[in-house]
């Protein structure tokens, strides 16, 4: 068997024990005599599935007995949509209340740009000046406001927050909630949830295969959508429904639960921090030092996840060649979904949960090779 190791932002690599459990249990699972595929979502061999991935993430995450976990589609891309239609919309056109973003990068100038269709839309700071290489100032929560949205870590530009909004006291009537897009950072360092009015992550980061949107929301967030909300965006039928509503993505769901027993069995999230520190920690002090390439984003608001990197190459073409080899030659070499996001271009490593501290020393050590070729 061949294994590469995959530096992709998502979809992206999982534990090696998950695939190979999976893998043991495809035709059998459970003694069902059928694959977790195969399966009725509501019959008794997929109810403890759904209950155990649910209950190891409350317990990974620490998440309080008044926030509903809901299993959902469209991919983080729908809370875009779902988050503003439920909790900032009116009857008839915008809610009275502000959506407030602060655009920390592309997925939330996305977010942004959905919510403005259903609410009024609020972009309280952004850090597009410097292109989006820092985390700007947090300007206060305000009592007219719905709610106020951050993106957690900027998976295209490598940024995080390093300190969270308090969104609790400039309010008068009370805290304004806090609302934030975690879907390649959930996990990977700890997170008070009851901070936050709702989190919602796409799957195919730090969780699971594509297909899932893991929601956390706050009970009394749910229920305020206008009547005409489909059914099927909703937070209120969903929650009812325990992600039943329809049929839930359900082997999504199984093999999240592996990750997450992976995880816990690993040490949970204080163990998983440390790992991701230190993987993080080595990837940055070698570009710090490295002649060849650097990182662009500012110290205090690197991202533990995604780390893009430039070669220091002044005329653009020839830094484009020298980038384009950069990715060939490592992908030949097993490193591989090593290049920038289409729209920034560089390169970036993209080192979630599953991501072996080896895999990341290979990378540091290709790297010093490549360097050692390229004449100065
Ligand atoms: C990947 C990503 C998205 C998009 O997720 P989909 O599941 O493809 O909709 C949104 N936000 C962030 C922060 C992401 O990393």
């Amino acid at each position: 068997m061949k294994r590469v190791y995959n530096f992709s932002p998502g979809p992206s690599a999982l534990p090696l024990p998950v695939l190979e459990k999976a893998a043991a249990e495809m035709c059998d699972a459970n003694g069902a005599g059928q694959s977790v595929m195969e399966m009725s979502h509501r019959s008794k061999d997929f109810k403890p599935i759904i209950e155990k991935t649910e209950s190891l993430l409350r317990e990974l995450m620490g998440i309080p007995a008044n926030y509903k976990v809901l299993f959902l589609q469209g991919g983080a891309s729908l809370q875009f949509s779902m988050v503003p239609l439920n909790l900032a919309a009116g009857e008839s056109g915008p809610g009275e209340k502000k959506a407030v973003f602060i655009e920390t990068g592309i997925w939330a100038e996305k977010a942004a740009k959905e919510a403005a269709k259903f609410a009024h839309v609020d972009v309280r700071a952004s850090s597009k000046d410097k292109a989006y290489t820092y985390i700007p100032q947090a300007p206060a929560a305000q009592p007219g406001d719905a709610y106020y949205h951050i993106t957690l870590n900027n998976t295209i530009v490598g940024t995080k927050w390093a300190q969270i909004p308090d969104t609790g006291a400039a309010a008068a009537g009370g805290a304004i909630p806090l609302v934030s897009d975690i879907s390649s950072c959930i996990l990977s360092e700890p997170l008070n949830v009851a901070q936050f009015g709702i989190l919602y992550a796409g799957s195919q980061k730090n969780l699971g295969p594509a297909g899932v949107t893991v929601v956390i929301i706050r009970e009394d967030l749910i229920g305020h959508a206008p009547s005409k909300t489909p059914a099927m965006l909703r937070y209120d039928i969903h929650a009812d429904e325990g992600s039943m509503y329809n049929t839930p993505p359900c082997y999504g769901i199984y093999v999240i639960g592996l990750v997450l027993e992976w995880l816990k069995n690993l040490g949970g999230v204080p163990a998983i921090t440390k790992l991701n520190q230190e993987k993080a920690g080595l990837f940055y002090q070698y570009l710090d030092n490295s002649k060849l390439f650097y990182s662009p984003v500012e110290k205090p608001f690197r991202s533990l996840m995604n780390i893009p990197f430039i070669a220091r190459v002044k005329d653009a073409e020839k830094r484009t060649e020298l980038e384009n080899r950069f990715v060939k030659e490592a992908a030949a070499a097993g490193l591989i979904n090593l290049a920038g996001h289409r729209l920034v271009g560089g390169m970036r490593a993209s080192i979630y949960n599953a991501m072996p501290l080896e895999g990341v020393q290979a990378l540091i050590q290709f790297m010093q090779q490549f360097e050692k070729g390229v004449a100065h």
